[in-house]
């Protein structure tokens, strides 16, 4: 009995252990499970923070994008503007040397005496360019024979220059050339230019007592050359010698003698006869530097040529049309 008893016991023991066990167990379990739905809850938040943070990041760097788009856009725009700032710069420095040029051909123009039409008689200029030299004295000699004045533009480094005075004193003009007659020295400036043509102003004015007012530039006005040495120097001077008093002139039959030395007698006089042909009044570029031998040559059946088309041989004057090119720089 004692025995059933205590067996009773034991089994109601066990039983309320186990039951213990168990509550403890669910209840343990159901704790974690509370936990881990806590944790799940935290990760969906979390992620879900992730997420926004990741779309906001996406949205900024978009923004970035758009905002360095712009910017370079601006950037272009401004690049533009620059470009079209300089080139508007450049076309307000090309206006004011255009009109200082103009304001230059306006003060040329009143001071100039030269006439601006040729003359309407059969006149003929003969001009003789880069001398004196000894062929200088041959041709004042045929000039002589024919009863015919000439204009001689001089150089100072002819080494001769003291034949001006036989070409003042026989009746003829001296023109000025140039003293150097070194393109890239005189065409290096204006102010190059003009010291140049009075170093052989004063040099001519020594030897023959006056100041000639009669020039040709070195290629003639309408040279091409000195682009290389100073852009528009060519349409500054053109001008601003006559501004200065001087008369320019050019040519309208070239001899032809300056191709290369010895052109043949013949050709020069076929080249000048030619070119005189049509027309009223002439002036003839030549040149009597040492070289131009074949010059003089052509000289006498070249006048007498001329003689028979009807025309005199005088010297230019301050007011003789200028037989001027058109300006090439
Ligand atoms: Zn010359």
């Amino acid at each position: 009995m004692k025995i059933k008893l205590n067996k009773n016991i034991l089994v109601y023991a066990v039983v309320v252990l186990l039951t213990f066990a168990l509550s403890v167990s669910f209840f343990v379990i159901g704790a974690k499970n509370k936990t881990i739905k806590q944790n799940k809850t935290q990760i969906t938040e979390i992620t879900k923070q992730l997420d926004d943070a990741k779309n906001q990041i996406a949205e900024k760097e978009k923004q970035n994008g758009e905002l360095n788009q712009k910017l370079e856009q601006a950037q272009t725009e401004n690049g533009n503007l620059q470009k079209e700032n300089n080139n508007l710069k450049t076309e307000i420095e090309k206006l004011n040397a255009e009109k200082l040029i103009e304001a230059e051909k306006l003060t040329a123009l009143q001071n100039s005496p030269q006439s601006v039409y040729p003359p309407a008689d059969k006149v003929c200029y003969l001009t003789f360019d880069d001398g004196p030299s000894d062929n200088t004295l041959k041709i004042l000699d045929i000039l002589d024979r024919f009863n015919a004045k000439a204009t001689f533009f001089v150089i100072g480094s002819s080494g001769k220059l003291d034949y001006v005075k036989q070409i003042h004193e026989r009746g003829h003009v001296v023109g000025l050339h140039s003293d150097s007659h070194k393109y890239n020295v005189i065409y290096s400036s204006t102010d190059a230019y003009f010291a140049d043509l009075e170093a052989i102003s004063n040099k001519v004015e020594q030897i023959i007592g006056i100041k000639s007012k009669i020039m040709r530039f070195p290629g003639g006005g309408s040279n091409g050359v000195s682009k290389k040495y100073c852009v528009g120097i060519m349409s500054r001077l053109t001008n601003q010698v006559k501004a200065k008093g001087y008369a320019y002139f050019d040519w309208n039959v070239s001899s032809g003698d300056a191709e290369r030395n010895n052109v043949p007698a013949a050709q020069i006089v076929n080249n000048v006869l030619i070119q005189s042909a049509n027309k009223n009044s002439i002036c003839v570029l030549m040149h009597d530097s040492a070289a131009k031998g074949t010059t003089v040559e052509a000289l006498p059946a070249m006048l007498d040529g001329l003689a028979k088309m009807g025309f005199r041989f005088e010297g230019l004057t301050e007011s003789t049309y200028g037989y001027c090119h058109a300006v090439n720089n």
